[in-house]
Order: C-alpha cells, then sequence, then structure tokens
C-alpha cells in the first residue's frame, strides 16, 4: 500500500488509515493516483478538516472504498490546501453531499500519508519565488502601512488596502506597502457575473464570503499616485486591476482609461494589467489603446453552458468573452486565460477540447492553472455531476501542450520583461 488514507477527530487531530489506501476524487467519482500524481506536500500548505464529512479508504486487496468511521460521525475526511503555485489533481475522497451546510470558500485536495510525511496530488506550474508565504511576513507592515500613508495622504485606495494588508492579509497589497513586485489596484464595488463562488459578494448567505466587496470607487487620480509611487520604489514592478475584494474593473472603464494614460505618460516602461472576466470586447479595446500591457481572463470553462451556469452573468454571454481575448490579443498584448481548474471538470474531455479552441484560435499566451476555492458538491450541483471521471489533469496539461506548441502555464502574473 503506497499512500495511505488520512482522517481525522474531533480535535483536528490527524491519523494515517493503516491498510487503506488514499481515495481521491475526480468530480464524485472515486480514483486511485499513480505515483506520478503525487508529491510530498509543499511547504506553506495548511490541513482543513472536513466536517460531517465521511473518511473512506481503499481497503487492500477489495479494490472499492471504504468508510474509515465505521458510520460513526466521531471521525471525519481531512484534506489539503496547497499553496499558490501548485495545482491540485484531485479532490479529498469523501461524499460531498453529506455535508450539514456548505464548506467554506477552499480548495480542498486529497492528503496521503508515505513513509513518515504527507503527500498530495498536486504539480508545481510556477516557480516565481516572489509568492511564496514565507516572504510575507508582517513584523514591518504596520509602520511601512503608516508611511505610505504619510506619503499618499488622503488617497482612499491606500487605505482600501491598509485593511486588504491588515485584515484580508492580501499578499499583493502588502507587496504595495513593502514596495516590491505586484501591486493591486481595486476600483470597482459591482460586477456583471454572480459567481457561484465569488469570494467577495454572497448574496444568498448560503456560503461566507472570503473578503468584504470594495465600497467606493477610486480617482483616476487616486489609482495613478499610488501605481506611480509603486513604480518608482519597488524592484520587478506591476501593478493589477481586478482583484479579489473588488467586484468587475471592465464595470469602470472609464476611470481605468483615465488612470493608464496618466500612469504610462509618467512611466512608459511599466506594466499595467488587468485581471478580468472579459465580459465587455469594446472596452478591453479602449483600455489596450490607452496602453494596457498584459490582460488575465477568468474562466471555469471554455464550454459554453459549464461557463454560464457558474459566472451566471447579467448582461453578456460567453461568446463576447472569447471576443475580448482575440481583441486583446490583437492589440498585441501579453493574454493570460486564468483556468479555475476543478479535478473532474476541467479534464473532462469536451472541457479539453473546448479549451485546446478557444487557447489556440484566440492567440492565448500563458494558462494559470488555478485551483477554484469552493464546496466540492455547490460547484457540481452548479454545472452538473459528469457520468465519468477526468482524464487526470496532467494528462490534459501534457494535451494541451501537444495541440498547442509553445503554451506555457503558471499561477502568477508576469512583468514585461516575463512576457
Ligand atoms: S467575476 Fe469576480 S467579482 Fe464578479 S461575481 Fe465573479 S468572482 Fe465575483
Amino acid at each position: 500500500m503506497t499512500y495511505q488514507a488520512t482522517y481525522t477527530n474531533k480535535s483536528g487531530e490527524i491519523f494515517d488509515a493503516k491498510n487503506h489506501g488514499v481515495v481521491c476524487c475526480s468530480a464524485q467519482h472515486f480514483v486511485q493516483p499513480t505515483d506520478e500524481e503525487m508529491i510530498p506536500l509543499p511547504e506553506g500548505s495548511k490541513f482543513f478538516t472536513l466536517p460531517d464529512h465521511e473518511p473512506l479508504g481503499w481497503k487492500s486487496g477489495s479494490g472499492s472504498a471504504v468508510l474509515l468511521n465505521n458510520g460513526k460521525n466521531d471521525l471525519s475526511a481531512v484534506s489539503a490546501f496547497l499553496p499558490p503555485g501548485y495545482t491540485r489533481l484531485y479532490l479529498p475522497g469523501t461524499y460531498f453531499h453529506t455535508g450539514k451546510g456548505l464548506l467554506p470558500l477552499w480548495a480542498y485536495t486529497a492528503l496521503a500519508w508515505k513513509d513518515g510525511e504527507f503527500w498530495v496530488p498536486a504539480v508545481k506550474v510556477d516557480d516565481d519565488k516572489h509568492w511564496n508565504p514565507s516572504k510575507f511576513d508582517d513584523r514591518n507592515l504596520d509602520e511601512n502601512i503608516a508611511m505610505k500613508m504619510e506619503r499618499l495622504k488622503d488617497n482612499r485606495l491606500v487605505q482600501q488596502l491598509a485593511i486588504c494588508a491588515r485584515d484580508f492579509h492580501c499578499f499583493a497589497a502588502k507587496n504595495f506597502f513593502l514596495e516590491r513586485w505586484e501591486c493591486p489596484l481595486p476600483t470597482s464595488p459591482v460586477c456583471n457575473s454572480d459567481c457561484v463562488g465569488c469570494i467577495s459578494l454572497q448574496p444568498n448567505g448560503k456560503v461566507k464570503a472570503s473578503m468584504e466587496r470594495l465600497k467606493f470607487i477610486p480617482s483616476a487620480k487616486e489609482i495613478s499616485e499610488l501605481s506611480i509611487d509603486h513604480f518608482e520604489c519597488a524592484p520587478e514592478p506591476l501593478v493589477s486591476f481586478g482583484q479579489g475584494c473588488e467586484g468587475e474593473p471592465i464595470m469602470q472603464t472609464d476611470t481605468l482609461t483615465e488612470a493608464i494614460r496618466t500612469i504610462k505618460s509618467a512611466k512608459p516602461e511599466s506594466t499595467v494589467n488587468i485581471n478580468t472576466n472579459g465580459s465587455k470586447p469594446d472596452k478591453i479595446k479602449s483600455l489596450c489603446e490607452a496602453g494596457l500591457d498584459s490582460i488575465r481572463v477568468s474562466i471555469n470553462s471554455a464550454v459554453k453552458q459549464t461557463y454560464e451556469n457558474y459566472y451566471r452573468p447579467s448582461d453578456y454571454c460567453y461568446n463576447e468573452v472569447v471576443k475580448s481575448i482575440k481583441t486583446a490579443s490583437e492589440a498585441g498584448i501579453f493574454v493570460t486565460i486564468n483556468l479555475l481548474v476543478f479535478p473532474g471538470i476541467s479534464d473532462q474531455e469536451d472541457e479539453v477540447e473546448a479549451l485546446i479552441g478557444l487557447v489556440r484560435d484566440n492567440g492565448v499566451n500563458l494558462i494559470q492553472m488555478r485551483n477554484l476555492n469552493i464546496d466540492p458538491h455547490y460547484y457540481l450541483e452548479a454545472v452538473g455531476y459528469p457520468e465519468t471521471p477526468g482524464m487526470g489533469i496532467l494528462k490534459m496539461m501534457d494535451i494541451l501542450k501537444q495541440e498547442i506548441p509553445g503554451i506555457r502555464f503558471g499561477y502568477f502574473n508576469r512583468t514585461k520583461a516575463e512576457f
């Protein structure tokens, strides 16, 4: 038995199940991982218990998944939450529909035990050291926040980023105060999507949003002042519109266009990026004309119905997202797909085929393989339970590499020097 199953008790202690192999999930289907799919638990990972979710194990020699708690609810399933830069290949092995209430918005990954250490089904897709959790030491944060607040008095966006850095522990916001790398520019309290797993707004209250949605629209002056300050003091700098604590930046295109023009006239060599749902191709065109350098379009799927079942767009449809990607590529800027990866859905044959078409036919440069943070049951209820398990995320990535020579995988945004 190579990779043993794990489970936890009510006090959160984690145990390995002797003679029981780890059960992983590809959507709701139980699978056993291959050696190639398993890596030692990366530094910076967290453990998440799955209360009210039964722990399962492959009984050696039986080939079937069995309950590890003998039906009693004193033991439950346990999972890992991976650090940025790693894509999970499978969900934890349990029955997701049995939970009493929804799990919080995290990307749960199967957890195994072997040779005295924890293992997970995952792959490292980005080696960018800037986002390693060990780089984010808060000891000087307050002092740096005070210094910036003094330098950029009355700038509401600086005050917002201080909340994001202190209360939401947003790495990008901390970068602004630590004067380095990628700096966030949240600008929009509103959005024209209604994603099932939105991390900043959960109107139906079924699950708690991970962070508070921005409540004001910064002025073009506040945006450009903060950005120019960042470009003047940060090594390897870039600024990004479209953050977890806001709605959709495209909704503020006029303000963004004015801000980008000001930033680019002061700092022509700067990198200005937008993370967006790509819902308005004409607005993307005006941002490119203003000097935008790169775009990251978020999708959970390149299959229209799977996309619309999750994003629940209010005033656009999936075809406009495709048009935005093409518009950006034709404008010559760097184009990234931010794929919200969900094992068992993203690696279905029709999904992979559609993704190949989207990337190949619209000039996409990079695919960020991001883990979708959501209770698997909540997601599968929205997009549908697949009849069969997926082909496997590693196989999906191999096929994409074969079909689209030169395509790159990653997890983080790039500066112009890295395009
Ligand atoms: S596009 Fe972003 S802000 Fe809008 S609903 Fe989806 S996750 Fe939330």
